[in-house]
């Protein structure tokens, strides 16, 4: 007899992506524009202090909350960049990857048949944690009209009202979409209206480009990076909203598995009774990378942040050339073309990689709002970009 499965694990289907490595692992020559993380390196001051770390033997499990001195820079930072003040003992939890953070905030804060309202199209895995949770998932389509920004009227339209979690991403995975401080606050309104409480993703806080000045929490700004707003610094947000954020994507380090979580000390106390039987510490020698990356890793970031924007800017104006409509994106490391008329996403995609050898996503395993699009990762570098510009342009002519 096989060993029976939990009703939670089958309720959820295997990732939509599988399928499209499996087809690219069978080509030779695949350019994959379909990856989620950094093609950049981690810089190097935090590898060497990574390294130091192990040489000095300090393999240790640390506090479970993570290091007090990275607690400490991680509320430095997030107040210098985005004006947000979060006391380290209190509300700051480490935890290997954003990930686990948003699992754990998941299982703090959802009860059985508890709705979690998600903006879509969205990261793939708030569903499942949702899921794993025992919640009930609620869609909240965003559109192209509204350059994918969650608006009242969807929420409206999708019952949010009635919802107790609401789960947002900007700068957005897999549309590129930011959300500005105007864009924001009918968002906060509402959440304070029907008492939602709000998880915000901002692990792509970093990654913006050509954002106008009055958007920056802080008033900072730049052509790229520097034009990011918290919904926690809203009036009202922050005691009803739990922060994500990490090092995957703006320092480069996806497998040093490094996040964080800021909220209330009672949402972070319950998060760590969770993080603290499950996971005891984040990984040791990463917080030390994390440190040093805090401290004396900018330039490098802004180096990253650059580049991505070139390639940003180049991939929409091909997109455009070869007649695929984008709209523009500006934030994290995608863009969201539509397929031409006569494709679902999915032949598309698999079109694209079997006949040209490039991989990328269908919009459709983003959740609602996401078909008739692919998600399209710049996180390659311009030559490779270049190149699958060149053979999507050809699939298109033979085809569209
Ligand atoms: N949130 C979003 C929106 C992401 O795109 C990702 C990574 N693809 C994560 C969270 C997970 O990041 P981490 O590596 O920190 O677990």
């Amino acid at each position: 007899m096989p060993i029976e499965l939990s009703d939670r694990v089958k309720a959820v289907p295997p990732s939509g992506i599988r399928r499209f490595f499996e087809i690219a692992e069978e080509r030779d020559e695949v350019i994959s524009l379909g990856v989620g993380e950094p093609d950049f390196s981690t810089p190097w001051a935090a590898r060497d202090a990574a390294i130091a770390s192990l040489e000095q033997g300090k393999t240790s499990y640390t506090a479970n909350r993570g290091r007090r001195d990275l607690r400490e820079a991680i509320a430095d930072y997030v107040d210098d960049r985005f004006g947000l003040g979060y006391d380290p003992d209190e509300e700051i939890i480490v935890t290997a990857g954003a990930s686990e953070a948003v699992d754990v905030a998941f299982r703090a804060l959802v009860d059985p048949g508890d709705t979690v309202a998600i903006a879509q199209p969205s990261y793939i895995s708030y569903e499942p944690g949702v899921i794993f949770a025992g919640g009930e998932v609620l869609r909240v389509p965003t559109r192209e009209e509204d350059e994918f920004r969650l608006t009242v009227e969807g929420l409206e339209e999708a019952g949010a009202a009635d919802a107790d979690l609401l789960v947002i991403c900007y700068p957005n995975n897999p549309t590129g979409a930011i959300m500005r401080e105007e864009d924001l606050e009918p968002v906060a309104e509402f959440a304070r209206e029907h008492d939602l409480t709000v998880l915000s993703d901002e692990i792509y806080a970093e990654l913006t480009y050509d954002v106008d000045e009055s958007n920056s929490g802080t008033g900072k700004t730049s052509s790229s990076g520097g034009g990011h707003t918290s919904i926690a610094t809203l009036p009202g947000m922050r005691e009803r909203t739990v922060v994500f954020n990490g090092f995957s994507k703006a320092h480069a380090m996806t497998g040093l598995r490094l996040g964080y979580a800021l909220a209330p000390a009672d949402v972070v106390g319950a998060m760590n009774r969770i993080h603290q039987y499950t996971m005891l510490s984040a990984p040791t020698t990463a917080q030390y990378a994390a440190l040093e990356a805090l401290e004396s890793c900018d330039d490098e970031v802004r180096e990253m942040v650059d580049q991505y924007d070139r390639r940003r800017r180049f991939v929409l104006s091909r997109f455009r050339e070869i007649g695929m409509d984008v709209f523009e994106a500006k934030g994290a490391f995608y863009c969201f073309p539509e397929v031409p008329a006569g494709f679902t996403s999915e032949e598309f995609a698999e079109g694209v990689l079997r006949e040209q050898g490039v991989a990328v996503v269908p919009g459709d395993v983003f959740g609602d709002g996401g078909e008739g699009h692919l998600r399209v990762s710049y996180a390659t570098g311009l030559d490779e970009l270049r190149e699958a510009l060149t053979r999507i342009e050809a699939f298109v002519e033979e085809h569209a």
